[in-house]
């Protein structure tokens, strides 16, 4: 199958289960385990920060992070389109007591600095304390401006907030923006990176920040479930993802560049966007769910919605991204 619905999808090959296979391996909740302990001073090395912690998911790692910074009747501000608002079940609020203050993105996925302004709160006791601005990068596929994430992040800090940086993607942003992890995590407190999506591993994100944030974090971790005991097994995958899949990201871009040009070849279709390793495109509703079906029948998995998105990874080729645009374009020319 070609499976074009979330880099996540990606299924670990022969030199990253060997690699899991050969880890060492302790109880990471002793702090005895040793793959654990490399990876998360590799990744606080590569972006610039003090610790890191190894986390399961990409959820908890922000949500652990959410926590972290803010305390109870506190308030973070955030996109209305932002994984850490939209996509995690209302975490911060249902198991953090901390309360979002959504602000609409930008057509360029930013929040817009006088937004921004005009929704931190005064001191006053009608009011949540502001306490956090939470930015994502890449999000949904963009790379947010660097002139932009600074002036935000030194807005928060004007105004006494701290900063955290939902990067889910942002070695997709450090690759197609020959941007450094340091530098791109450096106007941030803390910053939350998956290992699940464009770097292959099946599991793992890490956050890094100060040693203050991240003891605060591994005790929410432990709180939340996070704590693994012999996660060496896993570590060795994310260890493996970031020596051998990082600079390949550059193939996912152009690949995702390549189906976004195929896809604008067809009459019938309206490519939105497209950047880093994610495509945007509308298709006229009475097609989408017989396209759908017609593509699946060709061993082509995607959601063909009147917005779908087209996501890139190790795990579909060149030849594949050939495969998907013909089989759309047979589908419109019967
Ligand atoms: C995938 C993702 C996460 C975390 O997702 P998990 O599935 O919990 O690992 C967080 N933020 C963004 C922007 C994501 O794309």
């Amino acid at each position: 199958m070609i499976d074009l619905r979330s880099d996540t999808v990606t299924r670990p090959r022969k030199g990253m289960l060997a690699a899991m296979a050969a880890a060492q391996v302790g109880d990471d909740v002793w702090g005895d385990d040793p793959t654990v302990l490399r990876l998360q001073a590799t990744v606080a090395e590569r972006t610039g920060k003090e610790a890191g912690l190894f986390l399961p998911t990409g959820t908890q790692s922000n949500l652990a992070a959410l926590m972290a910074h803010c305390g109870r009747g506190d308030e973070y501000i955030v996109g209305q389109a932002a994984h850490a608002y939209r996509d995690e079940g209302g975490g911060a609020a249902v198991l953090g007591s901390i309360q979002p203050q959504p602000i609409e993105n930008a057509a360029d996925g930013s929040l817009p600095l006088d937004k921004i302004a005009a929704a931190i709160k005064p001191v006053d006791i009608h009011y949540a304390r502001t306490r956090l601005l939470a930015l994502e990068n890449t999000t949904g596929g963009k790379v947010l401006p660097a002139g932009y994430v600074a002036e935000a992040t030194q807005l928060a800090r004007e105004r006494g907030l701290a900063t955290h940086l939902d990067g889910a993607r942002v070695c997709n942003a450090a690759v197609a923006s020959k941007l450094s992890l340091a530098a791109l995590c450096a106007p941030f407190d803390s910053v939350s990176m998956c290992f699940s999506k464009g770097l292959g591993a099946p599991v793992g994100s890490v956050l890094v920040g100060s040693k203050a944030v991240i003891e605060a974090a591994r005790r929410w971790r432990k709180m939340l479930g996070g704590g693994m005991r012999q996660s060496g097994v896993l570590a060795a995958a994310c260890l493996y993802a970031l020596e051998h899949n990082f600079e390949r990201l550059a193939e996912d871009h152009d690949n995702a560049a390549c189906l976004a040009e195929g896809l604008a070849q067809i009459d019938q279709v309206k490519v939105l966007s497209h950047a880093t390793n994610m495509v945007f495109a509308q298709f006229p509703q009475q097609h989408c769910a017989p396209l759908e079906a017609w593509l699946r029948e060709r061993g082509i998995l995607t959601q063909v919605l009147y917005g779908s998105r087209f996501v890139t990874h190790l795990d579909v080729s060149r030849a594949d991204i050939g495969v998907f645009v013909n089989a759309v374009k047979q589908y419109f020319a019967r």
